[in-house]
Order: C-alpha cells, then sequence, then structure tokens
C-alpha cells in the first residue's frame, strides 16, 4: 500500500493512495436514472462528486489533525515532470510511463474536461528544474498524489504494474491523476456515512465497512482492545494520526483513513440523499486494500460493499461527474464583458482617438 519515500511526514500525510485490487468492470446504467430522478427532486441537473476546499497550500502545519490540501493549480494549468527517468529503467520505459499519462488524462478529456480550458501537460526542461517547486513531479512507487497544488513541492507516485489497484495501469494514473487536481474518494464523502462514524453526516450507511478484512488488520490491531479498534475502525482522524493503543500498538500502517469519511470541510456535490457516482474513477472497488485469503485462493478480502452486500466493481474511467468536479474546480474564465471606450487601451481605436485630441483636430 503505502509506499516509503524520502518525503517528510507531513508530505506523506498529504497523500492518498489507492491499493491493489482484482480486476474490474464499468457500471452503466443507474446514472441516467439517478439523475432524471434528481431533475425532479431539485428541479436542476443534478452532480455528484467531491473534491477538495482548496487549503493555503501549506503541508506543515505541526497539527496531527490537519488533513492538508492544497491550492487550486495556478492558470488552470497542471504542469508535470518526471523526477529522474531512471527510475522506471531508462528513457524507453519511462517513455511508456509518459505514454499512459498522456493517456489517462485523455480518458478525462473524453469524459468532459475541456482541454482548452484545463491544461495537464508535461513541462520543458525549463520549467523541469529541479529547483521549481510548482510542478508536479512524477516518481516511481506505490500509488499516491498530493491533493492540489502545493507551492513547496509536488508528487505523484504511479506503479508500473498493469494489474494493481483498479487492475489498469491508465485507470490507476487517471485516479491519481484526479488526486492531484483536487478530486477526492467518492466513497470518502461524509453524507454516506452515519452518526456512527465520526464524522459521518448521514442518516444511513450507505457502505458496509469491513473493518477487519483491510491487509495488516491483525498485525496491527493486536494487543488492542476492542474499545481501540473500533476507535480506529470509525474515526478517519484516529486512523490517520498514528493511533496508539493502550498496548503501545501503533495502528498507523492500516491506513483506515482510505475509507473512512472526511471530518474536513470540503466541497461536494450530491444529487439526493441516496445517491453516489458508481462510475466515478474515484470510487473504491470493494476489494481494494483488502487482504489475501489463504481460505479462498488468496482472494483479496471484501474491505466494504453497498449496505446491502453489493459488491463495489472498479471503474476504469472517470465519469461524466467526476468530470463536471474537476470543471467545477477549474472553470472557464469569464469572458470580460466590460465596455471599452475609445479612451481604453483595450480599444483598438484608442492610438488613433488620442493622437486625434493631441493634434486638436476635428473634422466638421
Ligand atoms: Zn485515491
Amino acid at each position: 500500500m503505502r509506499t516509503t519515500t524520502n518525503l517528510p511526514a507531513a508530505a506523506i500525510a498529504a497523500i492518498t493512495l489507492l491499493s491493489h485490487l482484482a480486476h474490474s468492470c464499468r457500471l452503466t446504467g443507474s446514472q441516467v436514472y439517478l439523475r432524471d430522478m434528481d431533475n425532479i427532486i431539485n428541479n436542476t441537473i443534478s452532480k455528484r462528486w467531491s473534491h477538495m476546499e482548496p487549503g493555503d497550500g501549506t503541508k506543515n502545519t505541526g497539527d496531527p489533525f490537519y488533513i492538508p490540501f492544497g491550492q487550486l493549480w495556478p492558470g488552470n494549468t497542471l504542469i508535470w515532470c518526471f523526477s529522474d527517468e531512471s527510475e522506471w529503467g531508462g528513457a524507453q520505459q519511462a517513455n511508456l510511463i509518459r505514454q499512459d499519462i498522456v493517456a489517462a488524462w485523455k480518458l478525462w478529456i473524453a469524459a468532459g474536461v475541456d482541454e482548452q480550458t484545463i491544461i495537464f501537460r508535461e513541462g520543458n526542461p525549463a520549467e523541469c528544474s529541479p529547483s521549481n517547486q510548482n510542478v508536479l513531479d512524477v516518481i516511481k512507487g506505490s500509488l499516491f498524489s498530493t491533493v492540489g497544488h502545493f507551492t513547496d513541492g509536488n508528487v505523484i507516485s504511479l506503479s508500473d504494474s498493469p494489474t494493481s489497484a483498479l487492475g489498469d495501469r491508465i485507470a490507476n494514473f487517471a485516479h491519481e491523476i484526479g488526486h492531484a487536481w483536487g478530486m477526492l474518494h467518492e466513497h470518502q464523502r461524509n453524507n454516506l456515512w452515519s452518526y456512527k462514524y465520526a464524522g459521518g453526516k448521514g442518516f444511513t450507511d450507505k457502505w458496509k465497512f469491513n473493518c477487519e478484512n483491510v491487509d495488516g488488520y491483525d498485525a496491527w490491531t493486536h494487543g488492542l482492545t476492542d474499545d481501540e479498534i473500533s476507535l480506529i475502525c470509525t474515526s478517519y482522524t484516529e486512523a490517520k494520526k498514528g493511533y496508539i493503543g493502550s498496548s503501545g500498538q501503533s495502528s498507523n500502517q492500516l491506513h483506515l483513513e482510505e475509507w473512512l469519511p472526511l471530518p474536513k470541510s470540503f466541497w461536494q456535490v450530491s444529487g439526493g440523499p441516496s445517491d453516489y457516482d458508481e462510475d466515478s474513477v474515484m470510487l473504491y472497488p470493494s476489494n481494494l486494500g483488502g487482504e489475501a485469503d489463504p481460505d479462498n485462493n488468496w482472494q483479496k478480502k471484501i474491505v466494504y460493499t453497498k449496505a446491502d452486500g453489493t459488491l463495489i466493481t472498479a471503474n476504469t474511467a472517470p465519469s461524466v461527474y467526476d468530470a463536471e468536479g474537476l470543471s467545477d474546480m477549474y472553470p472557464k474564465a469569464e469572458p470580460d464583458d466590460t465596455p471599452c471606450l475609445l479612451t481604453d487601451p483595450c480599444n483598438p481605436q484608442e492610438a488613433a482617438f488620442r493622437a486625434a485630441q493631441g493634434s486638436g483636430s476635428c473634422s466638421s
């Protein structure tokens, strides 16, 4: 799951990740129905997504409860750079990764992101200078990304595995690219979890969370009391801060915070009381992060399901709502409709007007 890198601890805290899971298939059908329902309820086109509320772009606050969100990428432009091509095994292998990053972004465009308004491109050598901390550094590792733009460095860690996480390398890249822009996990929206979970704001749980099936659960909860385990299995904050139980055992390697409802304020739009985007590439499938089960041919255990027990399958491309969420964060600049008077520099006739004024001439 989470990689060990030379990133500072607070930077690690700023990241979010995918884990490993089995093959995926794409859900279809429900979206149109739900959209229609919401039109009736709200008399408006519905959207479902969650993305960050832009933060101050600082990773180091010293507050263990702090959840760092970056700022918006300036100019609606995200420039990415290979930190070190050699870590991929050379230029040829790096080129394959480069192609898949481009392909992953094309999936966002295909879902509806306007590529003229929102720019995602590789930097040129000058932009990719090691001293430039305003770009997104591509490194090799497990899957995670900083969320939003930080002025003191940004990183997206990608795995070259073709089968990990969503079961599709380009889909994994698309998920992490979503985080890099500021998108959050669909399943962590707090209105999809009941009050039984810290920060939950829903009336009922949309999910059944099988905390004990998360990879590493037995090892990292060994010696904890039932109450302590209950705490880390229901609270994002307790899970994230590296809760240490009465035994002195820290649970912070479990990364349960990747599933639990986000306590921080963030922007979200929900089409109604019941719905989330089943097609979102920002949604974890049921077995992601599950422990390999020796009693079931080493298949990954089911970490969470829909409340009725239905499995959640992996999506391999951003959905229409994902694209709407990203576009909501980075809207097209409003056209400037301020009148351009003859005395304004914006007016192409301004120079001639000034000249005429200066000459004192006027025609009758
Ligand atoms: Zn993620």
